[in-house]
């Protein structure tokens, strides 16, 4: 059988993370969270995270020959043999071309792009109650702004591209965090 990947979609704060963390249980696919990836570098000081820093300071997408390779790199590890779930990449159209013919020589194919949609309001106080919590170094206004904006400016086109694709569906992320999964199981078995 073909790889299954999983596109999740969503403006920061959207609850994606959230999401892929609830399906990789229920699907038995790892989730490949980029922002996850780039904070693992960041952390043990290697030389991608100390690079992405200043980009993730920022609120601006690393470049995307870093980003593309890293993500290579991961899908090529055994535990995504069947897949997975993608959280955060792609992120521009560039990145989703460069992703179709990564998949294309793993033998893979995005079989669902789920769209979480939540309103701009309740992106903006998740995003400064999530850096109460946690603490995130770019969670703070000016950076969410900033954030925000390359969200809007190089993310959103994607929604046309797999709306194209056929493969877009959208998934109401204003309700609980229980509905929301069960709205996007519904949609992947769907799909499957
Ligand atoms: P996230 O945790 O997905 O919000 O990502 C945190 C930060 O990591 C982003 O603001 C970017 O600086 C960087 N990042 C994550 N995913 C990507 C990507 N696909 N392309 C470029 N930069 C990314």
């Amino acid at each position: 059988m073909a790889k299954r990947f999983i596109v999740l979609m969503g403006a920061p704060g959207a609850g994606k993370g959230t999401q892929a963390k609830r399906l990789q249980e229920t699907l038995s696919l790892p989730q490949v969270a980029t922002g996850d990836l780039f904070r693992y570098n960041l952390k043990q000081e290697t030389e991608l995270g100390l690079l992405a820093k200043k980009y993730m300071d920022a609120g601006e997408l690393v470049p995307d020959s870093v980003t593309i390779a890293m993500v290579r790199d991961r899908l090529l590890q055994p535990d995504c043999a069947d897949g997975a779930i993608l959280d955060g990449f792609p992120r521009n159209p560039s990145q989703a071309v460069a992703l179709d013919e990564l998949l294309e020589q793993l033998s893979g194919r995005v079989v669902i792009v789920p769209y979480i949609h939540v309103g701009q309001e309740s992106l903006i106080h998740r995003l400064v109650k999530r850096a109460e919590l946690e603490g995130r170094a770019d969670d703070n206004e000016e950076t969410v702004r900033n954030r925000m904006r390359v969200y809007q400016n190089q993310t959103e086109p994607l929604l046309a591209y797999y709306r194209n694709k056929g493969l877009l569906v959208e998934i109401d992320g204003e309700q609980t965090i229980e509905e929301v999964s069960a709205a996007l199981h519904q949609a992947i078995e769907a799909a499957a």
